[in-house]
């Protein structure tokens, strides 16, 4: 009776949208009592659009539109692609008419670095700036406190040694989001949100969706994400983590269960034991109380 009964659970999950690596996938489920869930592409839709610019006194917004838009355009992430693509429109450009950064690096977690028309430039966190020992950040910091209290990323901008602007970058708290964080505490699941997002982003987020502040880890850098479920697994938590991103491949991996967005990367979704395929957050309730429902049947 035991596979029939796996086997009914894996095709009404097929239903729902959720594709279950194997049976024994189920098993991991049961006891699973906190669900981690990525900010970024997960609760938010993660289609970050270019909202504010704000040029610091002496630096011309173009100028600062035009340098942090063709280094931003050598990055896939979600936050430089809203950059690049917003500055482009704003300059009456085609993103592909920026210049070309040479000796680009990506700094994972806090931004990208690069040298434009001669200019060394740096774009992303305060952690990325400070560290590069740029001056004038001071003059930000107003900025990007406003920037961060509505929700928004601030992307802050330096090139030649001196903080020159920021640009500030919206995501979306996805509609299905604060619904999925109800019906996980129904199942008496403890909800907590992981990002690199800086902690007043991530919490205006949680706030949003009903997440309280002592479960938010903000500012985790992607290689300390995995960190952040061994701890509460330390604690003697059973863990279901619930990512999109390259940055949370490892974090799905570490899990005792892994579930990725089907909306996602194809990293986060090989490292995964289940996948929403719509990346509907909803259904990783549905999946929990499915799976706990199958093992009920085979008992
Ligand atoms: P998340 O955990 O939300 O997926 P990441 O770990 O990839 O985010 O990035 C964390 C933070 O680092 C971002 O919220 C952003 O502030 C900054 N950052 C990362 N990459 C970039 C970039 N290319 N440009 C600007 N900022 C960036
Ligand atoms: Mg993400």
């Amino acid at each position: 009776a035991t596979p029939t009964a796996l086997l009914v659970g894996t095709g009404r999950g097929a239903q729902l949208g959720i594709l279950i690596k194997g049976p024994e996938v189920l098993e991991s489920t049961r006891r699973v009592d906190t669900v981690v869930l990525d900010k970024t592409g997960t609760v938010t839709t993660g289609r970050m659009a270019l909202q504010d610019v704000y040029a610091a006194d002496g630096t011309d917004e173009k100028e600062l539109l035009r340098l942090a838009g063709a280094l931003e355009h050598a990055s896939e992430h979600p936050v430089a692609r809203a950059v690049a693509a917003g500055a482009a429109r704003r300059l009456g450009l085609d993103a592909g008419a920026l210049p070309a950064p040479v000796d680009f690096a990506n700094v994972p977690g806090n931004g990208v670095r690069g040298t434009v028309d001669g200019h060394v430039v740096l774009a992303g966190s305060e952690r990325l700036l400070t560290d590069a020992h740029i001056t004038g950040l001071d003059e930000l910091a107003a900025a990007k406190k406003r920037a961060e209290a509505a929700g928004r990323t601030a992307v802050l901008v330096a090139w030649d040694g001196a903080a020159r602007g920021l640009l500030t970058v919206a995501d979306t708290v996805k509609d299905t989001s604060a619904e999925a964080v109800r019906r996980l505490r129904e199942l008496g699941l403890r909800p907590v949100l992981l990002t690199g997002d800086n902690r007043a982003v991530a919490e205006t987020v949680a706030q949003a969706v009903g997440i309280p502040p002592d479960a938010v880890y903000a500012e985790v850098l992607p290689c300390d994400k995995a960190d952040v479920v061994r701890r509460l697994q330390d604690e003697g938590r059973v863990v279901a983590m619930v990512g999109d991103g390259v940055n949370d491949a490892a974090a799905l991996a570490t899990a005792d269960l892994g579930l990725a967005m089907g909306t996602g990367t194809d990293a986060a979704i090989e490292a995964g034991d289940l996948t929403l395929v719509r990346g509907d957050l909803r259904v990783a309730a549905d999946a929990i109380r499915l799976a706990r429902r199958t093992l009920a049947t085979i008992k």
